[in-house]
């Protein structure tokens, strides 16, 4: 890439970050909006960059679901969502329009695999999931570096797990499922259950065991599915000590052996190498690409 600075939004359910830089590890002029209605939201985010500069390319990446089918006429936007007033919002639209240059539009789970696989702990992985655990839980999924779409994108956590033998009877959380791993091991679901999130349970709590043992079955389901090289494990709930060990255990235990040596599959799982940075540094991905595509 050459030396044109990027813009960059992380866009979440309650703030949208942006930032302006031409490698992830020299962003700059960080700034968080609050996610309020999306024509306030937007206009900040439009405010920002215009006070920030100009840039070469955006990239945004953006909570889900979300049109990520570039041949789709909805592409940039954000489908049917249970947050209010953002359903089929056209978020890359509004940049487009803002200032006429290239964007780069994924789910923030794609984006930060991307940026894992370019930058951080899955450098040259050939099959990399991020998941992300905290207001919902999702996954991206990236396949020789190109995150995979498809129809739509992958739901990964909507998938229905087996129950755990001590959470039988707790319906979920999830509007659309109910007990999906959304529904049983989000932050939501474990604040639906004990009222507190995981962090600020007592270590001994059997709240550590059973997500542990949700996400160590996620963990197993998805190298059943998918053989990746690497499962990285990220978002707020994560931040709970000794959570990526009994993930680990989990899966070990669930898959008996069977894909592959149990040390290599509690190797594969693992926690973002860019920490918190992720999202953000995808969009930069994403901006990137975008530029790429228009000088091609
Ligand atoms: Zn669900």
């Amino acid at each position: 890439m050459d030396g044109s600075l990027l813009g960059t939004i992380e866009a979440g359910g309650t703030k949208f970050v942006c930032a302006t830089g031409r490698n992830p590890h020299e962003m700059r002029n960080r700034h968080r909006i609050p996610t309020t209605t999306p024509q306030e939201t937007l206009a900040r985010v439009v405010e920002y960059f215009r006070e920030a500069g100009p840039c070469s390319a955006y990239g945004i990446a953006c909570f889900g679901p979300a049109a990520v089918d570039p041949y789709s006429p909805q592409w940039g936007s954000i489908l049917v969502t249970p947050k209010p007033g953002w359903s089929n919002v056209d978020v890359a639209g509004a940049i487009i329009t803002a200032f006429g240059k290239p964007v780069g539009f994924d789910t923030d789970v794609n984006s930060a695999a991307l940026a894992e696989y370019r930058w951080g702990t899955a450098k040259g992985a050939d099959v990399v999931v991020y998941v992300t655990v905290g207001t919902g839980l999702g996954a991206g999924l990236l396949i020789a570096g190109r995150p995979l779409h498809g129809a739509r994108h992958p739901e990964i956590g909507h998938i229905i797990p087996r129950k755990h033998p001590k959470d039988l009877t707790f319906p979920g959380v999830c509007p659309f499922h109910g007990d999906c791993f959304e529904g049983v091991a989000s932050g939501p679901a474990i604040a639906k259950r004990w009222g507190k999130p995981l962090s600020e349970l007592p270590p001994d709590h059997e709240a550590h065991d059973i997500i542990g043992w949700y996400l160590g079955q996620l963990a197993s389901t998805l190298t059943a599915t998918c053989s990746p090289r690497k499962i990285i494990f990220g978002g707020g709930v994560l931040n709970t000590p000794g959570l990526l060990d009994r993930i680990r255990r989990s899966a070990s235990t669930l898959a008996r052996g069977y894909f592959t040596d149990n040390e290599a599959l509690k190797a594969s799982i693992c926690a973002p190498g860019l920490g918190a940075d992720s999202g953000l540094a995808g969009a930069l991905a994403l901006a990137e690409c975008a530029q790429d595509e228009q000088a091609r």
